[in-house]
């Protein structure tokens, strides 16, 4: 685990430091750019007939309205939540994949930053009733929090969690520095949203001992980075080439200028027909944590 992640952040550093605050460190590579079809959005015929599965209320329609040919598989919450590794005394664990057994194949998604507030990615997700664990950064995304408060009550339990106040690479801060941008957003979170989040992600997936110290302190309980990076049509995978149960995927609040023409909402398609042909179902990642 530990490897994987120095691979995911070895291999991205080189541009990091050079993105704006709205990257997280992955930025949309040329190379990225394979073969993918484009979706076809067909119109919504207006059926609402909700699912059998508990985590998903989307209507049965509303896969086809946003480009997929077949319903998203929703996982259930499981009966128990998995046994996450506990980290030293003081310290927050690091969670990029979720101990699931071998057989269940579930990911769970997350967005980042919160530049980009399409109206068209909140119908969206509210239409598929997507889970998203959101790591809201407060430089990029309190010009509109309502944007991504729609988000969290549309039905779908997704949550709005920790990205730091101003997208540093943490590792080259103090402890204090580090604590000021890990609880100073969770003080901003708290009074905005009325919730201190339990998760942080560190921006770039940068961190070292001090910030799992200073997330302890700050009230988080658990430092989240990913397996898998949405890029414009397929993922980054931290190692291999395919999902594995359990992996959590990283994507972001993103637009056409960042994604080279391609929209929010094309992003996610894609990104969801990628999960789909590998018969992947979507969990909610708070459910096991
Ligand atoms: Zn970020």
């Amino acid at each position: 685990m530990k490897h994987a992640r120095r691979l995911v952040v070895g291999t991205l550093a080189a541009g990091a430091l050079a993105l704006s605050l709205t990257g997280c460190g992955d930025s949309a590579a040329p190379t990225e750019r394979l073969a993918a079809k484009t979706a076809q959005p067909t119109p919504a015929t207006g059926s609402a007939t909700p699912t059998a599965s508990p985590s998903a209320g989307a209507s049965d329609e509303a896969y086809k309205k946003w480009g997929l040919t077949a319903p998203l598989q929703y996982a259930p919450r499981p009966a128990q939540k998995p046994q996450i590794p506990k980290p030293g005394p003081g310290k927050v664990p690091v969670i990029d994949r979720i101990p699931v057994p071998a057989d269940d194949k579930v990911v769970f998604l997350t967005f980042d930053d919160g530049a980009e507030k399409d109206p068209e990615f909140l119908k969206m997700a509210a239409d598929l009733k997507l889970p998203i664990s959101m790591f809201l950064t407060d430089s990029v995304a309190s010009s509109d929090y309502g944007y991504f408060e729609k988000i969290r009550d549309n039905g779908s339990a997704s949550t709005i969690n920790n990205h730091t106040l101003t997208h540093p690479n943490l590792r080259t801060l103090s402890f204090e520095g580090q604590k000021k941008e890990i609880c100073g957003q969770q003080e901003r979170l708290e009074k905005r949203f009325g919730k201190r989040p339990p998760l942080f992600r560190p921006p770039f997936g940068n961190y070292n001992d001090d910030t799992l110290r200073a997330a302890s302190e700050c009230g988080v309980s658990s430092l989240v980075l990913w397996r898998a990076s949405m890029q414009i049509n397929n993922f980054q995978y931290a190692e291999g080439s395919a999902l594995k149960p359990g992996d959590i995927i990283l994507a972001h609040f993103r637009g056409p200028g960042e994604l080279k023409g391609t929209t929010e909402t094309q992003m996610a398609t894609r990104m969801l027909q990628r999960i789909q042909e590998q018969g992947y179902r979507i969990g909610r990642l708070e459910d096991y944590l």
